[in-house]
């Protein structure tokens, strides 16, 4: 019989299982039903593919993503996994030939979007084959309370009755309690075994910073950190979406838009560009990154505030899925906080809503004004305990704390006496005016200078009271007036703050914003980890080879080997199929298709690069020639 750990090394060139999946699949393999919890780049389709292949049968794979598939069985047939999907961008031709092989026993993996499944037909013509298991993806979107909620996956419950003895796993990277109970109740996955694992993902710096000019900081970040590398930069408008791609276009950085409002033509062609390209920026809004499995985006940029730390922790876990070093980096500031606290007051729904939005709004700010470990903070809101991490902003500089209880007393008594005068009509701007002291002529035209306060601010900058405004908002000791101005207001709290009985402290900005290590190329191309100065060029090399590769198939270059497999391959430098299949994820099929051409770039290599002092380049070549006709010679 073929065992999994068979099936892991010679159909996907991995040497060993990571975390729980050899558990997973055991008991998968043995027919039992699972809820894998896992985190984004944690490993979780092999927890279905391989059963898939182990089992008698088809594997069916419910996924939300019909845009997404095609690339998932490009992705397993280069393994010689034999997969195929049924959807409604296929020809009827199309459809009937897959139909055939599944009835035929031909398909490993069949992909079907959940609208499909629960279709009479489809259920019928599923019977007439062999299912050895349904592996539900993405099944947070089970849930009516998460933004991904599909109300098609509720249909999904029929498996269980219709097939009560085939193996069901669902599977996703939302980690709440209440999804997880949600998933269990909706999927009737009652008896189903639980595995949770840890949410970490240590190789994604977090780093928060306070926004002033988001384009030009975004622009900064990218051009000192991350150039000729793909990421994702979140926005919250459809317009900020298009302005900041257009932006960064202008400014040489190959960008693209996504949101709702683009035709579908045009969003399908930019994801496309987005995976196939090396490079590529994706401007979106949230509309953006379900099911991407594009596994090297380097950062993901959000230049508004996230509306939740679920969401947050969601987008930013798409960068970095291959486990090299990645960032994930905000801007925040003052305006996030009071469009935002604006944007619960007019949403609709009933009260009950509204304060769900702001609990989740406000461990966000949390989060966004800690002093601590931010990782640390992240995987508390999971439920999840963990040390200082040292690689966050908070751990790599750490940030003071302060005693602001008398910039906080001046300042909202600067909103009690314009409340006094003039109705509470003024924003942040206007009261950092009066507490610096400015001429304005809005400060003219009410005669605020005769304010007690006016002047009284001296001892801060004006992006120090900024921080104070937007500290008191974050901890919810000044609100926005629900007038649809950004007027602040005081909140029940505040009158504390005010008579001295409670202090408020805030977090001092540090006056850099940490960077992640030297870890760049002179060409600027990124260098993944540790990679050797000897090892650079060939890994450029393989780099290039496989995107000619990739285009001469019309496949995403991850398709045809992941950096992780170009780096070991620059690294290590096999000179025999043998040694080649020792690669992580060099498997049989990829071994056989492109071993040759591999072993003879990495040979081509070492001759451009052995030292010369030997002079005669025909000794060298012979030495070279020698080593790869024979295929044990090295070491
Ligand atoms: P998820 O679906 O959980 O986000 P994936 O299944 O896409 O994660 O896996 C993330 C990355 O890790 C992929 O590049 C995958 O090939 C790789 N991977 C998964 N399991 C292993 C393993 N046991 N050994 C080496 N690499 C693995
Ligand atoms: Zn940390």
């Amino acid at each position: 019989m073929v065992t999994a750990l068979d099936t892991l090394h010679r159909v996907f060139g991995y040497e060993a299982f990571r975390g729980e999946q050899a558990e997973i699949i055991d008991h998968v393999v043995g027919g039992g039903d699972a809820i894998v919890l896992m985190p984004t780049g944690g490993g979780k389709s092999l927890c279905y593919q391989i059963p898939s292949l182990v089992r008698e049968g088809t594997g069916v794979v419910i996924s939300p993503l019909i845009a997404l598939m095609q690339d998932q069985v490009d992705a397993l047939a280069a393994l010689g996994v034999r997969a195929a999907f049924l959807n409604s961008t296929q020809s009827p031709a199309e459809r009937a030939s897959v139909e055939q092989q599944y009835l035929s026993g031909e398909l490993d993996v069949l992909y079907l979007a959940p609208e499909r499944l629960t279709m009479p037909a489809t259920a019928d013509f599923l019977d007439r084959g062999k299912i050895a298991l349904f592996a539900i993806d993405e099944a947070h979107c089970v849930s009516q309370w998460g933004h991904d909620f599909r109300p098609d996956y509720l249909a999904l419950s029929m498996l269980h009755e219709r097939w009560p003895s085939i193996p069901r796993i669902a599977l996703t990277a939302t980690a709440t309690e209440q999804t997880h109970a949600e998933i269990a109740k909706r999927l009737r996955l009652g008896d189903a075994r639980h595995f949770v694992s840890s949410f970490d993902r240590p190789n994604i710096q977090y780093r928060i910073v306070p926004k002033d000019q988001p384009q030009k900081q975004l622009l900064e970040f990218l051009r000192t950190e991350h150039p000729g590398d793909a990421g994702i930069v979140y926005c919250l408008s459809r317009a900020s979406v298009e302005k900041t791609a257009e932006f960064l276009t202008e400014n040489g950085i190959p960008a693209l838009p996504y949101h709702a409002g683009l035709p579908a033509p045009v969003r399908a062609a930019n994801q496309a560009r987005f995976l196939r390209d090396e490079g590529t920026i994706m401007v979106a809004t949230i509309a953006f990154g379900m099911g991407i499995d594009k596994p090297d985006v380097r950062f993901v940029a959000h230049l508004d505030l996230p509306k939740s730390v679920e969401g947050y922790y969601q987008e930013t876990g798409r960068a970095g899925r291959d486990g090299l070093p990645s960032t994930a980096w905000l801007a925040y500031g003052l305006q996030d906080v009071v469009q935002q606290r604006r944007m619960i007051d007019q949403s609709e729904g009933d009260a009950a809503h509204r304060r769900r939005l702001t609990a989740h709004l406000d461990a966000m700010l949390a989060l966004c004004e800690t002093v601590e470990c931010r990782r640390q903070q992240l995987l508390a809101y999971f439920g999840e305990k963990a040390d200082a991490c040292g690689n966050c902003d908070t751990c790599l500089t750490p940030a003071e704390s302060w005693d602001g209880t008398v910039p906080a007393q001046k300042l909202l008594s600067t909103v009690v006496r314009l409340k006094r005068e003039r109705g509470q009509k003024f924003g942040a701007g206007h009261l950092i005016d009066i507490l610096l002291g400015r001429q304005t002529p809005r400060v003219d035209q009410y005669r605020h200078d005769d304010l007690a306060t006016f002047g009284i601010g001296g001892e801060l900058s004006e992006p120090e009271w900024r921080g104070v405004a937007r500290q008191l908002l974050a901890q919810g000791l000044l609100a926005v007036n629900s007038d649809g101005y950004g007027t602040l207001v005081l909140t029940d709290d505040s009158a504390a703050v005010l008579s001295g009985e409670r202090a408020v402290r805030f977090r001092r900005e540090p006056e850099r914003s940490a960077r992640r290590p030297g870890n760049r190329t002179k060409s600027g191309v990124s260098k993944p980890g540790s990679l050797s100065p000897e090892a650079l060029p060939v890994f450029e090399a393989l780099r290039e080879w496989r995107a000619s590769a990739a285009k001469e198939q019309g496949v995403p270059a991850y398709v045809v080997f992941h950096d992780a497999t170009l780096r070991e391959l620059a690294e290590r430098r096999p000179v025999s199929h043998e040694q080649l299949s020792t690669i992580t994820g060099v498997g049989e099929v990829k071994r056989e298709r492109y071993g040759d051409e591999i072993l003879g770039l990495l040979a081509a290599q070492s001759d451009v690069d052995t030292p010369r002092s030997t002079a005669g380049s025909a000794e060298s070549i012979h030495h070279l020639r020698e080593r790869s006709d024979d295929p044990l010679s090295m070491e």
